[in-house]
């Protein structure tokens, strides 16, 4: 019989206190409220742990270091036991022969029923021979690791997008995977790499679940990927008040301001920075003093300089350029006041004159 993920992870030494801590945990990151900690614990006690394989193609790394670097401690130790990573190249003890036939067993044994975490993509160019593994290209193996899996994430923006291997001209014609798989259900997690507590907490709620959460029209899971980096960035105020740093060393730059006009695409980027934050939630870019360059965006690699501003951004409506910004911001601004002020002296009036103000006026 399959172990419950609860089994394996009394197993690997972790206790029910920190077991439950860790329900709570998830259940918070993935926006749910505490009360379903108890129904991730139910979950986790009593359903067979779904194994995972993941493969690497044309890639860095980058994104199994963010995972494996999860800040909070609890998380990542359930999470890599909850895993087992079956089989991962790069952080498997096993390697050569003897890693291939793990791969071999996984897929026959849970036919069906394993989680594919892609990260990296398949270089189509020249039959695939790119990117070799196990003296084949990998889009075989990728292929036919597909076939019988239950669902495939793809991580980071290689494995979503195609990312810098596939700049343009593209010469190893790196291809994204949902280019590539067309019949499994496939959940993109783009950046470079992805947020590692948005990759947890994804693979916690598949895993737990055992579905894919609500994701957006490009694949993306919409509690992590439905606003952009602008619309919850701490800079903002600046920027609707035309207040905006010009060169990386002035007074504005010191003082914090907006970002914008030195290239930030935090706009026109959809991801969890902004709220997540990287290193436990100690920082992000933008907090560091440098624009986003929009690395979980489709194409972003090809989209000029990380340093030329996004041009067609509509704020307030009206302003073409973040230029006419600061007069619209104020002018918003001074209207705002202006109205806050007569209704203000308008509610004075009526306690004076003993009339009751309706209900919103105030
Ligand atoms: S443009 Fe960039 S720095 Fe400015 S508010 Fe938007 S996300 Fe923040
Ligand atoms: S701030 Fe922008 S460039 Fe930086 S990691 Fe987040 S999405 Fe990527």
């Amino acid at each position: 019989m399959t172990d419950t993920f609860y089994e394996v992870l009394r197993r690997q030494g972790i206790t029910r206190r920190s077991f439950l801590k860790f329900c709570s945990l998830t259940a918070t990151s993935l926006g749910l409220g505490s009360a379903f900690a108890p129904k991730i614990a139910h979950a986790l006690e009593t359903k067979p742990r779904t194994p995972v394989i993941w493969l690497h193609g044309l890639e860095c790394t980058c994104c199994s270091e963010s995972f494996i670097r999860s800040a909070h401690p609890l998380t990542k130790d359930v999470v890599l036991s909850m895993l087992s990573l079956d089989y991962d190249d790069t952080l498997m003890a096993a390697a050569g022969h003897q890693a291939e036939a793990i791969l071999e067993e996984v897929k026959r044994k849970y036919k069906g029923n394993y989680i594919l975490a892609v990260e990296g993509n398949p270089p189509l160019n020249e039959d695939g021979m790119f990117c070799i593994q196990s003296g084949r290209p990998f889009i075989e193996k990728l292929k036919e690791t597909a076939a019988d899996c239950k669902a495939i994430i793809s991580w980071g923006s290689c494995a979503s997008w195609g990312c810098v291997q596939a700049a343009k001209p593209n010469p190893t014609r790196a291809t994204p995977v949902h280019k590539v798989i067309f019949d499994k259900p496939i959940i993109k997690v783009p950046g470079c790499p992805p947020i590692a507590e948005v990759m947890t907490a994804v693979v916690t709620y598949m895993l737990t679940f055992d579905k894919l959460p609500e994701l957006d029209r490009q694949g993306r899971p919409k509690m992590f990927y439905g606003q952009r980096i602008h619309d919850k960035c701490y800079r903002r105020p600046h920027f609707d008040a035309g207040q905006f740093v010009e060169e990386w060393d002035d007074d504005q730059a010191r003082m914090g301001y907006c970002l914008y006009k030195m290239g930030c695409k935090g706009p026109t980027t959809y991801n969890a920075c902004s709220t997540v934050r990287w290193n436990d939630g100690v920082s992000f870019p933008i907090q560091s003093g440098h624009g986003c360059i929009g690395c979980s965006e489709d194409g972003f690699w090809d989209k000029g300089s990380f340093y030329d501003r996004v041009t067609d951004i509509k704020q307030f409506g009206v302003e073409a350029n973040a230029d006419k910004v600061g007069g619209t911001a104020a002018a918003v601004v001074g209207a705002s006041v202006a109205a806050h002020a007569a209704v203000t002296a308008l509610a004075r009036a009526r306690q004076k004159t003993g009339i009751d103000t309706p209900k919103g006026e105030d």
